[in-house]
């Protein structure tokens, strides 16, 4: 085990990395050949200042927390912490139960930051991005970012989970999140057919409607069974994939698009300003 972390320890940046420049330009090449909808917003506008984010939110972690989830991980292993590095389950057993022990917390979070209102208010960045695509994916504020991470290795510690997991539920969770953020079409029975399983774009979109009770539905972000179970599946949006409007009223004014001003979304009144 100490082999694997050490080997995980050196390549966990790499890995994570090529992981995302890959699904990012595939992701993108896709969006260009099949786009689903058309965007309102000027492209390069909105890929330039969330990748901007991306950019600024790698930074602010580096800077603000002094280790990574797998270094964490690895910790929690050497000393024993935690419920997983108890009980003699295989590596293979324990690794899959940590994935899926990750991805139901980080679902019930979701619900967290929509439910509460001051936790709302840094996720309505995420939100307010006027057209859905693969950038929107990592467009996060930079505070809720650092929560997220503080979360997760809260939950590493209590459940010992492994550092492959870690790594591994990393760059699933990263590639599920540009997939189904991406603004492609997928034909009705594949979607259908994948989403028995996992989040597919459509799943995701509906989301990120303006309508509330749209917005409250498919918290998911990799397994598609935690919104069923839970009440919050949503299966399609009134106005269909084509019709629905995608944002937050509060926040159309194209400023909002710009780095400086979404940076600033989580301070700003929510009293929306201008007629649905
Ligand atoms: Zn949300
Ligand atoms: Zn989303």
């Amino acid at each position: 085990m100490q082999f694997i972390n050490d080997w995980l320890l050196q390549h966990a940046t790499i890995i994570r990395l090529s992981s995302f420049f890959t699904l990012l330009f595939v992701m993108a090449s896709w969006e260009l050949l099949a786009p689903k909808r058309t965007l309102t917003a000027a492209k390069f506008t909105r890929w330039f200042n969330n990748i901007s984010l991306v950019i600024l939110n790698t930074i602010c972690v580096r800077l603000v927390l002094p280790m990574t989830a797998v270094s964490v991980a690895a910790g929690c292993s050497e000393q024993q912490w935690g419920v997983l590095n108890q009980l003699p389950f295989p590596l293979w057993l324990s690794v899959l139960l940590a994935i899926i022990a990750l991805d139901f917390l980080i679902y019930l979070q979701h619900v967290v930051f929509h439910r509460v209102p001051l936790l709302w208010r840094l996720h309505r960045v995420h939100h307010a991005d006027v057209d859905i695509d693969v950038t929107t994916g990592a467009r996060f504020h930079p505070i809720e970012i650092i929560l997220s991470m503080l979360i997760k290795f809260t939950a590493i510690v209590l459940l010992g989970t492994p550092a492959v997991a870690v790594l591994l539920f990393e760059v699933i969770l990263n590639g599920m999140a540009m997939f189904n953020h991406s603004n492609i079409v997928l034909p009705a029975r594949v979607d259908s057919l994948l989403r028995r399983f996992v989040v597919t774009p459509d799943m995701h979109r509906v989301h990120h409607s303006v309508l509330f009770e749209e917005t409250n539905s498919n918290y998911g972000f990799n397994l598609s069974c935690w919104d069923r179970w839970c009440g919050t599946y949503r299966a399609q949006p009134a106005h269909g994939h084509l019709g629905m409007q995608i944002g937050l009223d509060r926040f159309r004014e194209p400023h909002y698009l710009q780095l400086h001003h979404l940076l600033k979304i989580p301070f700003v009144s929510s009293a929306v300003t201008r007629k649905p």
